[in-house]
This record gives structure tokens, sequence and C-alpha cells, in this order.
């Protein structure tokens, strides 16, 4: 029920996985920007859970919506100058409580915590009295920055992300129950210096046992308001890189503490089982060849995953079909502006030759291809979802060849969300009549080809699948990349609105 005088809340969104392992920095023309009452308009994220729980309960105040597929580090001056306007706007509004839909694992050209950043600088500005809440993806890099500077800070519980929308409502709700005086937020973090080499689905393996026991843990302690488990962002390099479970109480309770370290044990305990079953290129062709009735199949390009990150211009499983299994058919995308510009200057029908991908990815090399312009378009499109569904999205200028009679490559100017079926349909491909898809998704495509196809996921070279010494850390410490022996679990307490006291923290 709305009170006389209604709370106001202001809701944003500023939304980046920044891979510091793809050379290409994220700039302004790969971020749909929203301001005003178009935030608003949020659909299957996050921020649309919390604008889902204001609405009725508070005055629901737009900042800006700030979200590109993960990619490169954010080009710096582009940052600073969207903090900036987001930071003019909270002191325009002068907002009771402030609620964000934040990836946590954004950074940029020269900060390796964006959200730490934005977040000290908010609490700078609102002060102590005003209640800030964010929800994450669990993959965020956690950090200290981010716990200290806000009173309620969590994280998706699925890995796909199927319960974005129901994360960002928690996050208003308790935030609401903040403003009202019921809740005093106390998190309580412990963090363990690993990560997980593979295995990072929620709903199986070692994985699902950590999350089945934090529910149990939620179920006998009533007291226990929140525990999230973070997958944690291995393409970083900042101090402190490591598993992470947050545990949320009203107010302190002991209890925390010992789930956290419980948790965070566990996942030490478990370390050797974090592994993905992946098939090697030829065995994922010869599996789409004879088992016919599976097909389509949606086959996970994992090194050049766009969802952690990656460019997405490989070209290795193009080759691999285009050379060696010639009896197939199938689509993929490729990232490519200058090729996509090309087929689009040539036009539909005309027969093209170009070297295509491989020029953004270190060590890639491109890949001559002769195709047929089929289609050219401006890429924009809706994902079909679960994930994200609803929510617009876009290729940039695109263009599909048509290979040999039978391989669709989708020429794309901006790193496309093939993890969406509405990639391939939005530019007329038919996924039904194909042998396969080639998706730059590791896990979210499970979901949203549910029913559409069979999901592969293949061994390839790239940056967007961590493999010990592939990449090179520098301030980061953590088993598997670096020898940890019997690991400290570093726990601590924040408080929030509220100062925790000394006394608070020893006793935890
Ligand atoms: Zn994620």
């Amino acid at each position: 029920m709305m009170t006389s005088k209604p709370f106001r809340v202001a809701v944003g969104r500023l939304y980046h996985e920044s891979n510091r392992l793809n050379p290409q920095p994220a700039t302004e023309e790969q971020f749909e920007i929203e301001r005003g009452e178009l935030v608003l308009n949020a659909s299957g994220s996050t921020l649309a859970g919390i604008v889902t729980e204001l609405q009725g309960e508070a005055m629901i105040l737009p900042t800006l919506s700030v979200a590109a597929p993960p990619s490169g580090l954010i080009d710096d001056d582009f940052y600073q100058r969207v903090a900036q306007e987001f930071l003019d706007e909270i002191e325009r509004l002068q907002p009771d409580a402030v609620v964000l839909d934040l990836h946590g694992a954004g950074a940029t050209t020269r900060l390796a915590d964006l959200e730490g950043d934005l977040l000290f600088r908010l609490r700078a500005l609102v002060g102590p009295a005003v209640p800030v809440g964010i929800g994450l993806d669990l993959h965020a890099h956690l950090t200290d920055a981010m716990l200290r500077n806000t009173d309620v800070c969590i994280a998706c519980k699925e890995n796909p992300h199927s319960d974005v929308v129901e994360c960002g409502a928690k996050a208003a709700r308790l935030i609401l129950q903040t403003l009202r005086g019921s809740l005093f937020p106390v998190t309580t973090s412990a963090r363990v210096p690993m990560i997980l080499p593979g295995a990072g689905e929620t709903a199986s393996g070692p994985l699902g046992e950590i999350h089945a026991k934090a529910r149990a843990f939620q179920n006998a302690f009533p007291e226990v308001l929140d525990v999230s488990i973070y997958n944690v962002f291995r393409y970083a390099d900042d101090h402190h890189i490591g598993q992470v479970v947050t545990v949320m109480t009203n107010r302190p309770e002991p209890i925390s503490a010992k789930i956290a370290k419980d948790l965070a044990g566990d996942f030490w305990r478990y370390r050797e089982r974090f592994e993905d079953e992946l098939l090697s290129i030829d065995e994922a062709f010869l599996r789409v060849r004879n088992e016919a009735r599976e097909r389509p199949y949606v086959m996970a390009d994992m090194g050049d995953r766009i969802l952690a990150g990656a460019p997405g211009d490989s070209v290795i499983l193009l080759s691999a079909v285009l050379d060696e299994f010639a009896d197939l058919r199938g689509a993929l995308t490729i990232t490519d502006p200058a090729s996509a510009r090309a087929a689009i200057a040539a036009g539909v029908g005309s027969v093209v030759t170009m070297k295509v991908g491989g020029q953004i990815t270190p060590g890639f090399r491109p890949r001559e291809v002769t195709g047929k312009v089929l289609h050219v378009s401006d890429g924009n499109f809706t994902l079909a979802g679960p994930f994200h569904g609803g929510e617009e999205s876009s290729l940039g200028e695109t263009a599909v060849l048509l290979i040999d009679d039978r391989i669709y490559l989708i020429l794309t100017s901006k790193p496309a969300f093939s993890h969406d079926p509405a990639v391939f349909t939005s530019q007329g491909i038919d996924i039904g009549g194909l042998d396969f898809v080639i998706v730059k998704s590791g896990y979210h495509f499970t979901m949203n080809f549910a029913g559409i196809a069979t999901p592969l996921l293949v061994s390839t070279p790239g940056v967007g699948y961590y493999r010990k010494g592939a990449f090179t850390y520098e301030k980061s410490r953590f088993w598997p990349e670096h020898a940890v022996d019997q690991p400290e679990i570093n726990v601590a307490i924040y408080g929030g609105v509220r100062m925790v006291t000394d006394e608070e923290c020893k006793a935890a």
C-alpha cells in the first residue's frame, strides 16, 4: 500500500562483464543507453525485477540504464561520463534509497573494479543514511569496495541465470524493509583464493551440492535472509580474486560467519571436482554426423564465448566444418565489422570472396571464404529468452553469406548474443532445417535453446575459457593457477548504514 508520502527510490542499471583479455575496448557505440522513463521498460533483467517490486510501494525515480554484451575493458572516458551523469541525476533527485542492477565484473581501461568505484562515489554523495541496494550477476568479481558501500548486496542464484528478475525483486524488497526500519541489513562474506576451472552450473555437480546446502541453511535458520554464492569472473586481474559466499541477516547473527565459512570451505574441499566435460572439435562434429536423430545440435564454442567477454571472431569451428565435414549444414556468427560492411556493399545476390574473422583475438587468423550474400540488415532484434527474453539487442550492420550451399555465416559488426535463437531467426535462418548451429556461449544457451536443439560443449581456444597457464595474472593469486596450500578463508562483516562494532566482528 502506498503511504501518504511514498519513499522515493532511484533505480538504474550498469551492466557489463569486462574481459581484459579481449584487446578491443568496449566503447560507447556498443552500449544500449536509456534515460528517464525508458529505463523502466526493462524486461527479463534484474532491473525489471527491481521496478516490478517497487511499483505501488515507492515512487520510482529512473536514472540511467547502460548495458552491453560482455566484451573487452570499458573505455574509461565513456565510463567516467556515464558515472558522472548517474551521480548528477542522484544529486538532483535526492532519493530516499537507491537500487541498482549491476553486473559486478565491470572494469575499465583504468579501473579493475568499476562497481566498487561507482558505489564508493555514490555513497560519498548520498551519505550513510540513504540505503543502497544492488542485485548482481553471480559471475561478479565481488570486492570489499562493493560490500562496504552498499546495504543490500545479493546475486542471482542460478547459472544459467534463470532468476535474475527474482534477484532484482529481492534486492528492492530488502531495501524497502530497510527504509521502513524493519531491517538492519548485515552481510558477512567469506572468500577462498580459488576459481572454478569448470562445472559452473548451479543445478548439478559440486556447485549444485553447495547451493543445496545453502538452501538447507536458510530453511534451518530463518534469521538468514540471503545466501549468495559467487562463481567469480576469471578474466579479471585484481587483488583478492576468489570464490565468495555472502550471508545476509537482520542485525548481526553469529550463525552467518559459520555458514559463510562452511560453504567457502566446501569450495576448497571439492576443488578438484570443478571440471567441464568438453568434446574435442572432431568428436563434436562426428556426433552431429553420426547421431542424426538428435539434430539440430547447438554447439558451444567455449573458447570464444561472447557471454564471457570474448570477441566472437573465432573461425576455428567454421574451418573445421568447411574442410572436414562437407556433408553438414549449419549456421554461426562471426564478429567482423569490415567484412559485414563489404558484403552489404556488394549487395544481396552477389558472390563475394573475403577473409573473415580472426582479427581481434590474439593468436587467431582470418579464414578466406566464398559465399553468396543472402541477407543484410541493421542487426536489431529482440531476444526470445527466457534469459533476457524480450530485451532489445543489436548485431550492428549484419550480412549473411551462404557458403557451399550449406553454411550460413552471419557476419556481425557487434559481438552477437548468439545464446539466443533469435540471432539466427532474425536473419532469416530456419534452425530446424539445419544439422547444427554454433553459439558463443557456454551455459545460457541451454536455457534459450531448450526444446529447439541438442547442446554440445566444444573445447576450443580463445579468451573465453580459463585454462591453467593460458593467461597472465599479475595481481591475483588463486588455485589452480598458482600453488595455494591450505588457504585462509577470509571473513568480513559489513553493516551498511549501521556501523558494525569491533566487538561484533570479534564475536563472529
Ligand atoms: Zn553471469
